[in-house]
């Protein structure tokens, strides 16, 4: 994504669309971040918590369901959603939205995430059944990791007590799950048998910035960019190191960047001509020996050498 934003053309009809959803990707990162401190205060326990993140498990053949944090413990199992949302937060999943209210912007309707950790259950549950697992208790909770956001409820305030938390109390919730499942409903087979499914069937998104924006190669800007200063005009190949005309800095690595954002963005092979045409390189033999020194492995086919780009 951060490759995408560096790289699409800014005139591309969905740049601002790909900004945004670079800065919603940062700020979910950040939150998560702030979740694993909390993570490390959890009550200690025999066995300890096993902590699944990202897991994305297939429901129908062709649908699948993702949960951020997955706590499985012999007595019970804990679906964690984590939420970064700032500003003053109005719950109200008697009509599934959260109304979010920030300073200078107009209001948002956002997602009921009561319901959203509610359909993931539900399909955990499903998924569970299909392989003949033992059924265990299934908590869920949602949890607010921005320290400045404002937490109201608007209806059902039960429910939303009973799901919603700020990072915080995140360790007295679960000590208080641990009495409330005081009881072993896994073997120690069962509990192996679910981590190592868990790790077998998750299946990571394929779904490529590139294909959800629409991006073609050609709205790829070429170049190697300079790592010094902000100017958009691309290095050039001089005695053996790329010059930045703008600010005269020089380096003899500064294609390795690009071509990790060639690899993420248009695909991880490459030949000379397509490699000329990127790096904007005159000669062949530069184009050859540049990514020969880069430590990419190539391949020799009936349609010539193609390179695999180290990233
Ligand atoms: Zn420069």
């Amino acid at each position: 994504m951060k490759a995408l934003t560096r790289r699409a053309r800014k005139d591309h009809w969905r740049y601002q669309d790909i900004v945004r959803e670079h800065g919603i990707k940062q700020a979910g990162y950040k939150g998560e971040q702030s979740l694993d401190y909390y993570m490390d205060f959890l009550p200690k326990t025999n066995p300890p918590f096993s902590i699944f993140q990202d897991l994305r498990l297939p429901h129908t053949k062709e649908s699948f369901f993702q949960m951020d944090n997955t706590l499985l413990h012999p007595n019970f199992m804990l679906i964690l959603e984590v939420k970064n949302y700032k500003g003053t937060l109005s719950f109200d999943p008697k009509f599934q939205q959260v109304i979010q209210e920030v300073e200078n912007n107009p209001l948002l309707s956002l997602p009921d995430p009561i319901l959203q950790v509610k359909m993931q259950e539900m399909k955990l549950i499903q998924w569970m059944k299909s392989k003949n697992l033992p059924l265990l208790p299934i908590e869920r909770l949602i949890v607010m990791v921005n320290p400045k956001a404002v937490i109201k409820v608007d209806s059902l305030h039960g429910l939303v007590e009973r799901h919603v938390i700020k990072a915080p109390a995140l360790h007295d919730r679960i000590q208080n799950y641990l009495k409330k499942y005081p009881d072993q409903i896994l073997s120690k087979k069962d509990y192996k048998r679910i981590s190592s499914l868990f790790i077998k069937e998750d299946t990571p998104s394929e779904t490529s910035p590139i294909i959800q924006f629409g991006i073609i190669p050609s709205d790829i800007i070429p170049g190697v960019f300079c790592q010094r200063c902000i100017t958009t005009s691309p290095m050039t190949w001089h005695h053996g190191k790329w010059l930045c005309k703008h600010c005269s800095f020089v380096s003899a690595t500064a294609h390795l960047p690009a071509l990790e954002d060639y690899a993420l963005l248009i695909s991880p092979t490459i030949n000379n001509k397509e490699l000329r045409r990127y790096l904007l390189l005159d000669k062949p033999h530069t184009a050859r020996r540049i990514i020969q020194s880069s430590g990419a492995d190539y391949i020799n086919s009936t349609q010539g050498t193609f390179y695999t780009i180290k990233i």
